[in-house]
Protein backbone atom coordinates (compact mmCIF):
# COMPACT_ATOMS: atom_id res chain seq x y z
CA UNK A 1 0.00 0.00 0.00
CA UNK A 2 1.34 3.55 -1.03
CA UNK A 3 2.61 5.35 2.27
CA UNK A 4 -0.41 7.81 3.60
CA UNK A 5 0.12 10.74 4.90
CA UNK A 6 -2.88 11.40 6.82
CA UNK A 7 -4.29 9.32 9.81
CA UNK A 8 -6.65 6.70 8.97
CA UNK A 9 -8.80 7.21 12.05
CA UNK A 10 -9.38 8.27 15.39
CA UNK A 11 -7.90 6.16 17.41
CA UNK A 12 -4.54 3.51 17.05
CA UNK A 13 -5.08 0.60 19.32
CA UNK A 14 -3.51 -2.30 19.78
CA UNK A 15 -0.91 -1.94 16.75
CA UNK A 16 -3.88 -0.78 14.27
CA UNK A 17 -6.31 2.44 13.52
CA UNK A 18 -9.75 1.92 14.80
CA UNK A 19 -13.18 3.75 15.03
CA UNK A 20 -15.77 3.82 16.92
CA UNK A 21 -18.46 6.38 15.67
CA UNK A 22 -20.50 6.20 18.51
CA UNK A 23 -17.97 8.86 19.85
CA UNK A 24 -18.74 11.96 20.23
CA UNK A 25 -17.64 13.58 16.66
CA UNK A 26 -15.28 17.06 16.91
CA UNK A 27 -13.73 18.76 14.05
CA UNK A 28 -9.74 19.49 13.69
CA UNK A 29 -9.43 22.93 11.99
CA UNK A 30 -6.98 24.59 10.01
CA UNK A 31 -6.11 27.60 11.83
CA UNK A 32 -4.69 29.73 9.17
CA UNK A 33 -8.01 29.28 7.10
CA UNK A 34 -11.00 28.07 9.82
CA UNK A 35 -11.50 25.67 7.50
CA UNK A 36 -12.07 21.91 8.73
CA UNK A 37 -9.82 19.34 7.97
CA UNK A 38 -10.83 16.55 9.65
CA UNK A 39 -13.41 15.17 11.68
CA UNK A 40 -12.77 12.71 14.01
CA UNK A 41 -14.30 10.58 17.19
CA UNK A 42 -14.12 10.90 21.01
CA UNK A 43 -12.87 7.94 22.56
CA UNK A 44 -15.82 5.61 23.83
CA UNK A 45 -15.15 4.27 27.08
CA UNK A 46 -15.09 0.75 25.01
CA UNK A 47 -12.11 2.17 23.45
CA UNK A 48 -10.70 3.94 26.53
CA UNK A 49 -11.03 -0.02 28.05
CA UNK A 50 -9.42 -1.53 24.33
CA UNK A 51 -6.53 0.73 25.11
CA UNK A 52 -5.99 0.39 28.46
CA UNK A 53 -6.41 -3.49 28.10
CA UNK A 54 -3.76 -4.29 25.20
CA UNK A 55 -1.52 -1.95 26.78
CA UNK A 56 -1.70 -3.87 30.22
CA UNK A 57 -1.47 -7.09 28.49
CA UNK A 58 1.59 -6.32 25.83
CA UNK A 59 3.96 -4.63 28.62
CA UNK A 60 5.06 -7.75 30.65
CA UNK A 61 7.02 -9.45 27.37
CA UNK A 62 8.25 -5.81 26.47
CA UNK A 63 9.79 -5.44 29.92
CA UNK A 64 11.56 -8.57 29.61
CA UNK A 65 13.15 -7.69 26.22
CA UNK A 66 16.75 -6.40 26.65
CA UNK A 67 16.98 -2.66 26.56
CA UNK A 68 19.17 -2.72 23.22
CA UNK A 69 15.57 -5.10 21.50
CA UNK A 70 13.84 -2.00 22.79
CA UNK A 71 16.00 0.95 21.47
CA UNK A 72 16.76 -0.34 18.23
CA UNK A 73 12.97 -0.32 17.38
CA UNK A 74 12.84 3.13 18.65
CA UNK A 75 16.03 4.39 16.38
CA UNK A 76 14.28 2.41 13.95
CA UNK A 77 11.18 4.61 14.27
CA UNK A 78 13.48 8.02 14.73
CA UNK A 79 15.11 7.37 11.50
CA UNK A 80 11.24 6.97 9.70
CA UNK A 81 10.42 9.66 11.36
CA UNK A 82 13.49 11.41 9.91
CA UNK A 83 12.77 9.82 6.22
CA UNK A 84 8.98 11.28 6.45
CA UNK A 85 9.66 14.70 7.99
CA UNK A 86 8.30 16.89 5.10
CA UNK A 87 4.98 14.91 5.58
CA UNK A 88 5.03 14.92 9.16
CA UNK A 89 5.41 18.62 9.30
CA UNK A 90 2.77 19.47 6.93
CA UNK A 91 0.52 17.72 8.66
CA UNK A 92 1.70 19.68 12.36
CA UNK A 93 1.16 22.98 10.35
CA UNK A 94 -1.98 21.96 9.68
CA UNK A 95 -3.39 20.75 12.79
CA UNK A 96 -1.29 23.46 14.33
CA UNK A 97 -0.89 26.72 12.06
CA UNK A 98 2.67 26.64 12.86
CA UNK A 99 5.36 27.78 10.21
CA UNK A 100 6.61 24.97 8.12
CA UNK A 101 9.79 26.69 8.34
CA UNK A 102 9.44 25.84 11.90
CA UNK A 103 7.68 22.49 12.15
CA UNK A 104 10.20 21.13 9.80
CA UNK A 105 12.98 21.80 11.92
CA UNK A 106 11.85 21.73 14.99
CA UNK A 107 8.71 19.51 15.48
CA UNK A 108 9.03 15.65 14.15
CA UNK A 109 13.09 16.06 14.56
CA UNK A 110 12.99 16.69 18.03
CA UNK A 111 10.28 13.70 18.22
CA UNK A 112 12.89 12.12 16.39
CA UNK A 113 15.84 12.60 18.42
CA UNK A 114 13.97 11.69 21.86
CA UNK A 115 13.14 7.84 20.04
CA UNK A 116 17.09 8.25 18.91
CA UNK A 117 18.30 9.22 22.24
CA UNK A 118 16.49 7.21 24.58
CA UNK A 119 16.59 4.25 22.05
CA UNK A 120 20.43 4.33 22.41
CA UNK A 121 20.25 4.67 26.86
CA UNK A 122 17.77 1.68 26.54
CA UNK A 123 20.48 -1.04 26.79
CA UNK A 124 22.40 0.55 29.36
CA UNK A 125 19.68 1.02 31.67
CA UNK A 126 21.36 -0.83 34.89
CA UNK A 127 20.72 -1.04 38.56
CA UNK A 128 23.75 -1.03 40.86
CA UNK A 129 26.07 -3.68 43.36
CA UNK A 130 26.52 -2.12 46.70
CA UNK A 131 28.99 -4.36 48.56
CA UNK A 132 27.81 -4.62 52.63
CA UNK A 133 30.59 -6.99 53.93
CA UNK A 134 30.18 -10.23 52.90
CA UNK A 135 26.65 -9.34 52.25
CA UNK A 136 25.78 -7.34 49.05
CA UNK A 137 22.66 -5.56 47.66
CA UNK A 138 22.06 -5.33 44.49
CA UNK A 139 19.07 -2.77 42.74
CA UNK A 140 16.93 -3.73 39.61
CA UNK A 141 15.71 -0.77 37.60
CA UNK A 142 12.47 -1.75 36.86
CA UNK A 143 9.24 -0.33 34.72
CA UNK A 144 6.28 0.88 36.18
CA UNK A 145 3.89 -0.78 33.86
CA UNK A 146 1.03 1.48 31.90
CA UNK A 147 2.35 4.90 31.49
CA UNK A 148 -0.62 7.57 30.58
CA UNK A 149 0.35 10.78 28.73
CA UNK A 150 -2.15 13.72 28.42
CA UNK A 151 -0.32 16.11 25.32
CA UNK A 152 -1.06 20.19 25.15
CA UNK A 153 -2.10 21.69 21.28
CA UNK A 154 1.61 23.76 20.94
CA UNK A 155 4.29 20.72 20.13
CA UNK A 156 1.99 17.56 19.48
CA UNK A 157 4.54 15.48 18.14
CA UNK A 158 7.03 16.62 20.37
CA UNK A 159 4.63 15.98 23.35
CA UNK A 160 3.68 12.38 22.15
CA UNK A 161 7.60 11.78 21.53
CA UNK A 162 9.40 12.72 24.97
CA UNK A 163 6.46 11.01 26.49
CA UNK A 164 6.75 8.10 24.78
CA UNK A 165 10.15 7.42 23.84
CA UNK A 166 11.87 7.15 27.75
CA UNK A 167 8.72 5.69 28.60
CA UNK A 168 9.05 2.40 26.10
CA UNK A 169 12.86 2.41 26.67
CA UNK A 170 12.16 1.67 30.18
CA UNK A 171 9.87 -1.59 29.09
CA UNK A 172 6.23 0.29 30.22
CA UNK A 173 3.58 0.46 27.66
CA UNK A 174 2.03 4.27 26.92
CA UNK A 175 -1.69 4.95 26.58
CA UNK A 176 -1.29 8.81 24.77
CA UNK A 177 -4.43 11.08 24.42
CA UNK A 178 -3.83 14.55 22.67
CA UNK A 179 -5.03 17.53 22.74
CA UNK A 180 -8.42 17.52 21.31
CA UNK A 181 -7.36 21.04 19.42
CA UNK A 182 -4.22 18.94 17.95
CA UNK A 183 -5.30 15.44 17.48
CA UNK A 184 -3.83 14.33 14.42
CA UNK A 185 -0.07 13.95 14.25
CA UNK A 186 0.35 11.40 17.87
CA UNK A 187 -1.19 8.96 15.47
CA UNK A 188 1.35 9.07 13.12
CA UNK A 189 3.95 8.47 16.00
CA UNK A 190 1.84 5.66 16.80
CA UNK A 191 1.89 4.33 13.26
CA UNK A 192 5.20 4.71 12.66
CA UNK A 193 6.67 3.38 15.85
CA UNK A 194 4.29 0.29 15.15
CA UNK A 195 5.80 -0.09 11.68
CA UNK A 196 9.34 0.19 13.24
CA UNK A 197 8.56 -3.21 14.68
CA UNK A 198 7.10 -2.25 18.47
CA UNK A 199 4.63 -5.09 19.23
CA UNK A 200 0.93 -4.15 19.23
CA UNK A 201 -0.56 -2.29 22.26
CA UNK A 202 2.58 -0.81 23.60
CA UNK A 203 1.64 2.52 22.33
CA UNK A 204 -1.69 3.35 22.02
CA UNK A 205 -3.33 6.69 20.80
CA UNK A 206 -6.92 7.53 21.75
CA UNK A 207 -8.70 10.95 21.35
CA UNK A 208 -10.66 12.97 23.46
CA UNK A 209 -11.34 16.55 26.03
CA UNK A 210 -11.29 16.23 29.34
CA UNK A 211 -13.01 13.51 30.61
CA UNK A 212 -10.99 11.13 28.31
CA UNK A 213 -8.31 12.13 29.62
CA UNK A 214 -10.02 12.04 33.28
CA UNK A 215 -10.59 8.35 32.77
CA UNK A 216 -7.66 7.48 31.76
CA UNK A 217 -6.07 9.36 34.60
CA UNK A 218 -8.20 7.70 37.48
CA UNK A 219 -8.22 4.00 36.43
CA UNK A 220 -6.63 1.62 39.17
CA UNK A 221 -4.75 -0.05 36.19
CA UNK A 222 -2.49 2.85 35.67
CA UNK A 223 0.77 3.27 37.19
CA UNK A 224 2.34 7.37 36.22
CA UNK A 225 0.23 10.12 34.41
CA UNK A 226 2.62 12.30 32.51
CA UNK A 227 0.42 15.58 31.71
CA UNK A 228 1.86 18.24 29.62
CA UNK A 229 -1.12 21.44 30.03
CA UNK A 230 -2.00 24.35 32.15
CA UNK A 231 -1.87 24.84 35.79
CA UNK A 232 -5.46 24.36 36.46
CA UNK A 233 -5.52 21.23 34.73
CA UNK A 234 -2.49 19.90 36.38
CA UNK A 235 -4.27 20.30 39.84
CA UNK A 236 -6.77 18.03 38.79
CA UNK A 237 -4.73 15.25 37.36
CA UNK A 238 -2.18 15.59 40.27
CA UNK A 239 -4.80 15.00 42.57
CA UNK A 240 -6.91 12.37 40.68
CA UNK A 241 -3.71 10.27 40.35
CA UNK A 242 -2.87 10.96 44.14
CA UNK A 243 -6.18 8.58 45.06
CA UNK A 244 -4.09 5.75 43.72
CA UNK A 245 -0.44 7.11 44.43
CA UNK A 246 0.42 7.11 41.00
CA UNK A 247 3.30 8.25 39.67
CA UNK A 248 3.27 11.82 37.91
CA UNK A 249 5.46 14.17 35.91
CA UNK A 250 3.71 17.43 35.41
CA UNK A 251 5.20 19.85 32.78
CA UNK A 252 2.73 23.24 33.07
CA UNK A 253 2.72 26.42 32.30
CA UNK A 254 4.77 29.76 33.39
CA UNK A 255 5.53 33.89 33.00
CA UNK A 256 9.18 33.24 32.68
CA UNK A 257 11.70 36.56 33.12
CA UNK A 258 14.16 37.35 30.63
CA UNK A 259 16.85 39.51 32.04
CA UNK A 260 18.72 41.87 29.86
CA UNK A 261 21.36 43.93 31.14
CA UNK A 262 23.21 47.39 29.92
CA UNK A 263 26.27 45.44 29.18
CA UNK A 264 24.69 42.73 26.90
CA UNK A 265 25.34 42.47 22.80
CA UNK A 266 22.06 44.27 21.67
CA UNK A 267 21.42 42.18 18.69
CA UNK A 268 21.78 39.14 20.72
CA UNK A 269 19.32 40.43 23.52
CA UNK A 270 17.11 41.44 21.15
CA UNK A 271 17.25 38.03 19.01
CA UNK A 272 17.03 36.23 22.25
CA UNK A 273 13.70 38.23 23.70
CA UNK A 274 12.13 37.26 19.74
CA UNK A 275 13.10 33.17 20.11
CA UNK A 276 11.45 33.75 24.08
CA UNK A 277 8.15 35.54 22.73
CA UNK A 278 7.37 34.95 19.27
CA UNK A 279 8.71 31.50 18.08
CA UNK A 280 5.24 29.71 17.67
CA UNK A 281 3.24 32.96 17.92
CA UNK A 282 4.46 32.72 21.64
CA UNK A 283 2.40 29.82 22.39
CA UNK A 284 5.40 27.94 24.28
CA UNK A 285 5.97 27.21 27.70
CA UNK A 286 9.10 27.98 28.73
CA UNK A 287 8.42 31.94 27.39
CA UNK A 288 10.40 34.78 28.80
CA UNK A 289 7.38 36.66 28.41
CA UNK A 290 8.52 38.91 31.29
CA UNK A 291 11.46 40.95 29.58
CA UNK A 292 13.46 43.17 31.97
CA UNK A 293 15.45 45.31 30.48
CA UNK A 294 18.27 47.95 32.34
CA UNK A 295 17.28 51.55 32.44
CA UNK A 296 20.36 51.85 30.57
CA UNK A 297 19.76 49.87 27.24
CA UNK A 298 16.15 50.23 27.47
CA UNK A 299 15.52 53.01 24.51
CA UNK A 300 18.09 50.90 21.93
CA UNK A 301 16.28 47.94 22.73
CA UNK A 302 12.41 48.48 21.92
CA UNK A 303 13.94 50.53 18.72
CA UNK A 304 15.37 47.67 17.69
CA UNK A 305 12.99 45.33 18.69
CA UNK A 306 10.16 47.39 16.84
CA UNK A 307 12.93 47.10 13.62
CA UNK A 308 13.48 43.59 13.65
CA UNK A 309 9.43 42.69 14.17
CA UNK A 310 8.69 44.36 11.35
CA UNK A 311 10.91 41.84 9.12
CA UNK A 312 8.24 39.22 10.12
CA UNK A 313 6.96 36.95 7.65
CA UNK A 314 3.07 36.69 8.53
CA UNK A 315 1.27 34.53 6.09
CA UNK A 316 0.40 31.42 4.86
CA UNK A 317 1.98 29.05 6.71
CA UNK A 318 2.62 26.23 4.29
CA UNK A 319 4.51 28.49 2.44
CA UNK A 320 8.57 28.42 3.24
CA UNK A 321 9.03 31.85 3.49
CA UNK A 322 6.37 32.26 6.34
CA UNK A 323 7.94 32.74 9.70
CA UNK A 324 5.02 33.84 12.19
CA UNK A 325 1.69 32.27 11.79
CA UNK A 326 -1.62 32.22 13.82
CA UNK A 327 -3.07 31.37 16.61
CA UNK A 328 -4.06 27.73 17.51
CA UNK A 329 -7.54 28.17 17.80
CA UNK A 330 -10.05 30.77 17.42
CA UNK A 331 -10.62 30.26 21.81
CA UNK A 332 -6.65 30.99 22.05
CA UNK A 333 -6.93 33.93 19.51
CA UNK A 334 -9.56 35.40 21.65
CA UNK A 335 -7.99 34.74 24.96
CA UNK A 336 -4.75 36.92 23.56
CA UNK A 337 -6.94 39.50 22.43
CA UNK A 338 -8.99 39.89 25.65
CA UNK A 339 -5.03 40.38 27.15
CA UNK A 340 -3.94 42.89 24.98
CA UNK A 341 -6.96 44.95 25.85
CA UNK A 342 -6.50 44.28 29.91
CA UNK A 343 -2.53 45.56 28.92
CA UNK A 344 -4.06 48.47 27.10
CA UNK A 345 -6.66 49.25 29.93
CA UNK A 346 -4.41 48.98 32.75
CA UNK A 347 -1.81 51.55 31.19
CA UNK A 348 0.94 50.10 29.35
CA UNK A 349 2.54 51.42 26.88
CA UNK A 350 1.48 49.67 22.95
CA UNK A 351 5.10 50.06 21.30
CA UNK A 352 4.08 47.72 18.41
CA UNK A 353 1.38 45.60 17.35
CA UNK A 354 -1.77 44.59 19.03
CA UNK A 355 -4.45 44.27 16.09
CA UNK A 356 -5.66 40.84 14.64
CA UNK A 357 -4.80 40.35 10.66
CA UNK A 358 -7.96 40.94 8.03
CA UNK A 359 -8.97 37.15 6.81
CA UNK A 360 -10.81 34.27 8.39
CA UNK A 361 -7.84 33.07 9.76
CA UNK A 362 -6.40 33.20 13.78
CA UNK A 363 -3.74 35.98 12.91
CA UNK A 364 -2.39 38.25 15.55
CA UNK A 365 -0.11 40.36 15.49
CA UNK A 366 3.54 40.03 17.20
CA UNK A 367 2.85 42.54 20.11
CA UNK A 368 5.05 44.35 22.49
CA UNK A 369 4.44 46.49 25.70
CA UNK A 370 6.57 48.33 27.57
CA UNK A 371 6.52 50.46 30.60
CA UNK A 372 4.62 47.27 32.43
CA UNK A 373 4.74 46.94 35.85
CA UNK A 374 4.89 43.93 38.06
CA UNK A 375 1.53 44.09 39.35
CA UNK A 376 -0.37 44.30 35.69
CA UNK A 377 -2.27 41.37 34.61
CA UNK A 378 0.00 40.91 31.61
CA UNK A 379 3.23 40.76 33.74
CA UNK A 380 1.37 38.37 35.95
CA UNK A 381 -0.60 35.40 34.02
CA UNK A 382 0.56 33.56 31.62
CA UNK A 383 -0.98 34.33 27.89
CA UNK A 384 0.38 32.09 25.58
CA UNK A 385 0.08 33.90 22.80
CA UNK A 386 2.77 36.66 21.18
CA UNK A 387 2.35 39.09 23.58
CA UNK A 388 5.75 40.46 24.96
CA UNK A 389 5.75 42.54 28.62
CA UNK A 390 8.97 45.01 28.76
CA UNK A 391 9.80 45.98 32.40
CA UNK A 392 12.51 48.38 33.49
CA UNK A 393 14.95 47.46 36.14
CA UNK A 394 18.19 49.27 37.78
CA UNK A 395 20.03 46.92 40.00
CA UNK A 396 20.99 43.28 39.82
CA UNK A 397 19.37 42.94 43.39
CA UNK A 398 15.90 44.51 42.13
CA UNK A 399 15.76 42.47 39.03
CA UNK A 400 16.57 39.03 40.89
CA UNK A 401 13.92 39.71 43.78
CA UNK A 402 11.23 40.89 41.20
CA UNK A 403 11.92 38.38 38.59
CA UNK A 404 11.17 35.88 40.87
CA UNK A 405 7.55 37.28 42.66
CA UNK A 406 5.64 34.70 40.54
CA UNK A 407 3.76 31.51 41.07
CA UNK A 408 5.39 29.92 38.40
CA UNK A 409 8.85 28.31 38.17
CA UNK A 410 9.65 27.06 34.65
CA UNK A 411 12.31 29.04 32.52
CA UNK A 412 14.75 32.26 33.28
CA UNK A 413 17.18 33.40 31.15
CA UNK A 414 19.75 36.99 31.37
CA UNK A 415 21.56 38.30 28.88
CA UNK A 416 24.85 40.09 29.56
CA UNK A 417 28.49 40.32 28.47
CA UNK A 418 29.83 39.66 32.62
CA UNK A 419 29.56 35.77 32.73
CA UNK A 420 30.32 36.13 36.69
CA UNK A 421 26.97 38.13 36.85
CA UNK A 422 25.20 35.72 34.62
CA UNK A 423 25.78 32.36 36.54
CA UNK A 424 25.10 34.89 39.57
CA UNK A 425 21.97 35.33 38.83
CA UNK A 426 21.19 32.38 36.83
CA UNK A 427 22.08 30.72 40.57
CA UNK A 428 19.33 32.66 41.84
CA UNK A 429 16.62 31.92 39.69
CA UNK A 430 13.84 29.92 41.14
CA UNK A 431 12.85 27.96 37.51
CA UNK A 432 13.68 24.61 36.21
CA UNK A 433 14.91 25.52 32.54
CA UNK A 434 17.96 28.12 32.38
CA UNK A 435 19.53 30.34 29.54
CA UNK A 436 23.10 32.59 29.39
CA UNK A 437 23.00 34.97 26.38
CA UNK A 438 20.21 32.15 24.77
CA UNK A 439 17.08 31.30 25.31
CA UNK A 440 14.07 28.51 24.49
CA UNK A 441 17.22 25.74 23.67
CA UNK A 442 15.98 22.11 24.36
CA UNK A 443 17.86 19.65 23.18
CA UNK A 444 17.11 16.17 24.35
CA UNK A 445 20.57 15.65 26.46
CA UNK A 446 19.31 18.45 29.12
CA UNK A 447 16.35 17.86 32.02
CA UNK A 448 13.73 19.88 30.63
CA UNK A 449 10.84 21.01 33.43
CA UNK A 450 9.66 23.47 36.12
CA UNK A 451 9.86 24.74 39.53
CA UNK A 452 6.68 25.19 42.05
CA UNK A 453 3.56 25.84 40.26
CA UNK A 454 5.02 24.69 36.56
CA UNK A 455 5.72 21.44 37.95
CA UNK A 456 7.39 18.34 38.84
CA UNK A 457 9.92 15.54 37.43
CA UNK A 458 11.65 16.23 34.53
CA UNK A 459 11.10 15.42 30.76
CA UNK A 460 14.70 14.81 28.36
CA UNK A 461 17.63 13.43 29.40
CA UNK A 462 19.02 10.76 31.92
CA UNK A 463 17.09 12.11 34.61
CA UNK A 464 13.59 11.32 32.73
CA UNK A 465 14.81 7.48 32.98
CA UNK A 466 14.32 8.33 37.02
CA UNK A 467 10.70 9.09 36.23
CA UNK A 468 10.17 6.24 34.17
CA UNK A 469 10.87 3.06 36.37
CA UNK A 470 11.32 2.47 39.84
CA UNK A 471 14.55 0.85 41.33
CA UNK A 472 13.66 -2.84 43.40
CA UNK A 473 16.57 -3.32 46.13
CA UNK A 474 17.64 -6.97 47.14
CA UNK A 475 19.42 -7.66 50.45
CA UNK A 476 21.16 -11.07 49.59
CA UNK A 477 23.11 -12.82 53.17
CA UNK A 478 25.79 -14.94 52.30
CA UNK A 479 25.80 -16.47 56.20
CA UNK A 480 23.72 -17.74 58.67
CA UNK A 481 20.44 -15.16 59.24
CA UNK A 482 20.80 -14.55 63.23
CA UNK A 483 16.92 -14.08 64.59
CA UNK A 484 16.62 -12.99 68.19
CA UNK A 485 14.51 -16.27 68.76
P1 LIG B 1 -4.90 22.28 29.01
O1 LIG B 1 -4.49 22.19 30.42
O2 LIG B 1 -6.18 22.92 28.67
O3 LIG B 1 -5.00 20.79 28.39
C1 LIG B 1 -3.90 19.91 28.40
C2 LIG B 1 -4.39 18.50 28.18
O4 LIG B 1 -5.08 18.05 29.33
C3 LIG B 1 -5.36 18.34 27.01
O5 LIG B 1 -5.06 17.15 26.33
C4 LIG B 1 -6.71 18.24 27.71
O6 LIG B 1 -7.68 17.51 26.98
C5 LIG B 1 -6.33 17.49 28.97
N1 LIG B 1 -7.24 17.63 30.10
C6 LIG B 1 -8.03 18.70 30.41
N2 LIG B 1 -8.70 18.46 31.55
C7 LIG B 1 -8.32 17.23 32.00
C8 LIG B 1 -8.65 16.43 33.14
N3 LIG B 1 -9.49 16.86 34.07
N4 LIG B 1 -8.04 15.22 33.27
C9 LIG B 1 -7.16 14.79 32.36
N5 LIG B 1 -6.82 15.50 31.25
C10 LIG B 1 -7.39 16.72 31.07
O7 LIG B 1 -3.67 22.94 28.26
P2 LIG B 1 -3.58 23.41 26.73
O8 LIG B 1 -4.43 24.62 26.58
O9 LIG B 1 -3.76 22.25 25.82
O10 LIG B 1 -2.03 23.83 26.63
C11 LIG B 1 -1.55 25.06 27.04
C12 LIG B 1 -0.93 24.93 28.42
O11 LIG B 1 0.05 23.92 28.44
C13 LIG B 1 -0.20 26.19 28.83
O12 LIG B 1 -0.45 26.49 30.19
C14 LIG B 1 1.26 25.84 28.64
O13 LIG B 1 2.15 26.57 29.42
C15 LIG B 1 1.26 24.40 29.00
N6 LIG B 1 2.41 23.74 28.40
C16 LIG B 1 3.43 23.32 29.20
C17 LIG B 1 4.55 22.73 28.65
C18 LIG B 1 5.70 22.27 29.50
O14 LIG B 1 6.46 21.44 29.05
N7 LIG B 1 5.87 22.75 30.70
C19 LIG B 1 4.62 22.54 27.27
C20 LIG B 1 3.56 22.97 26.48
C21 LIG B 1 2.45 23.56 27.05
Amino acid sequence: MPYDPQPQASHFVNGAYVEDTAGTPFDVIYPATDEVIATLHEATSAIIEQAISSAKAAQKAWGAMSGTERGRILRRAADIIRERNHDLSVLETKDTGKPYSETFYVDATSGADALEYFGGLAGSLTGEHIQLGDDWVYTRREPLGLCVGIGAWNYPTQIACWKGAPALACGNAMVFKPSETTPLSALKVAEILHEAGLPAGLYNVIQGAGTVGAALVSDARVDKVSLTGSVPTGRKVYAAAAADIKHVTMELGGKSPLIIFDDADLENAVGGAILANFYSSGQVCSNGTRVFVQKGIKEAFLKRLAERLETAVIGDPLDEATNFGPMVSRRQMEIVQGYIAKGQEEGARLVTGGERLDGDGFYLQPTVFADVSDDMTIAREEIFGPVMAVLDFETEEEVVARANETEFGLSAGVFTRDLSRGHRVIGQMEAGSCFINSYNDAPVEAPFGGSKLSGVGRENSKAAIEHYSQLKSVYVRMGNVEAPF
